[in-house]
């Protein structure tokens, strides 16, 4: 296994991470996973307090193998469940004896929507419980995990003293979210970086459109496309550690075997050129062909233009319901039916989208009904206005 050090405190830790989202439904062949991951070298265990039964099964296998002190556990807050004091309290109490464990090495709060969620959580003194806990040694580590657009990312980077935080990554979302430039402005910041959907949901290894299927099938030397696209990540020298949710074991093996060699640096320029063409067919694939290059924005009146593009391309390549869900969820106050059409966008976009015509056509697919209520529903329970 490679281990990258954590450059604020000096913990190892593997370059391979176990997201624990998706446990399969069989609990033995779950343990088998997890003690395999354990002897291959992972280190770092990813669960959340809203994964269905996750915490409490990893929580479970880890003590029944005495294993709790060989990883590094990750728990996540949500903190739309945070609506007054006492809350977290409660929250942190159950995810402790969930996980039978007396601390957390990495605390994030989960999926972070942007600066006025944060201002709601300061208001319930959120920063001042999370320096107690890790003052008591309770929480070691305090981090965020993020999965909107590059302006709501910049600000929350200097909300508040983190130790590190979590983003969507991978070749395909390069300028996606909040991308390589969100990458490099945490990089520079010092923060240890945790990576998620290195496969945007196992749709880079099992669901490319087929010309993209070919750049890998043709490549040398021979690779899976997750293989691929899990180097492309780990390629990266900002990136502490990749989460793989992984549910056999022949697929702990087989990362395992990946991360041992897949260093910073060691993809050659003709293989990054790869990278770089499957991206290319893969957006050809897509509705708009938006780099998410931010050239456009900011748009004087709010829409987040390669959001609405990117999340609008992802009804072609993922589960149609989950996407839009997604869309209400990160286009907060950031959506298609925004644009009134003063065309100042237009003349930034390298690839000539017509912005204005294809965010039309975005409002008309993505917020028809029932995106109102839904949206509606979603933002009275998180308490946004
Ligand atoms: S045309 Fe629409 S998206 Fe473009 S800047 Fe104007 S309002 Fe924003
Ligand atoms: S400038 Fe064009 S390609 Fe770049 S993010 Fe905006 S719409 Fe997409």
């Amino acid at each position: 296994m490679q281990y990258r050090t954590n450059i604020k405190n000096g913990d190892k830790v593997s370059a391979l991470a176990f997201g624990c989202m998706r446990f399969g439904k069989d609990d033995a062949a779950t343990e088998r996973q997890i003690l395999t991951a354990i002897e291959g070298g992972v280190n770092y265990f990813d669960t959340a307090y809203v994964y269905p039964r996750s915490e409490e099964r990893l929580g479970r296998i880890l003590a029944n193998n005495k294993r709790r002190n060989a990883v590094l556990l990750a728990d996540k807050l949500p903190p739309y469940l945070v609506k007054k004091n006492g809350d977290a309290d409660k929250i942190l109490a159950t995810q402790l004896q969930r996980l039978q464990a007396e601390h957390i090495d990495y605390y994030l709060i989960h999926m972070l929507a942007g600066s006025t969620e944060w201002e709601r959580l300061r208001a319930l003194a959120l920063p001042e419980w999370l320096a107690r806990q890790k003052e008591k040694g309770v929480l070691r580590n305090i981090g965020f995990s993020f999965h909107g657009g590059l302006p709501e990312f910049l600000p929350l980077l200097q909300a508040t003293d983190w130790d590190f935080c979590m983003l969507q990554y991978n070749y395909y979302d390069e300028n996606q979210q909040a991308g390589r430039a969100g990458v490099e402005a945490a990089a520079a910041q010092g923060l240890p970086l945790m990576i998620m959907e290195p496969l945007r949901g196992g749709k880079l290894a099992t669901g490319l459109p087929p010309p993209a299927k070919a750049v890998w099938d043709h490549a040398f030397p021979r690779r899976s496309p997750a293989e691929w696209a899990l180097r492309w990540v780990w390629q990266h020298e900002e990136v502490l550690t990749v989460l793989s949710g992984m549910n056999s074991e022949e697929m702990v093996r087989e990362n395992a075997r990946v991360a041992a060699d897949a260093l910073p640096g060691s993809l050659s320029p003709e293989e990054l050129a790869l990278f770089t063409e499957a991206r290319r067919l893969i957006a050809a694939g897509t509705k708009v062909p938006c780099t998410g290059c931010n050239y456009c924005m900011p748009c004087p009146y709010a829409v987040d233009i390669p959001l609405c593009f990117s999340t609008y391309n992802d009804l072609a390549l993922q589960n149609r319901f989950l996407t839009l869900f997604a869309y209400i969820f990160r286009a907060q106050s950031h959506q298609a039916s925004l644009c009134r059409r003063c065309g100042q966008c237009l003349k930034h976009c390298p690839q000539r989208i017509d912005i204005p015509e294809r965010l039309k056509e975005v409002a008309r697919e993505m917020e028809k009904f029932p995106y109102k209520p839904a949206r509606a529903l979603i933002r009275r329970f998180m308490r946004l206005r």
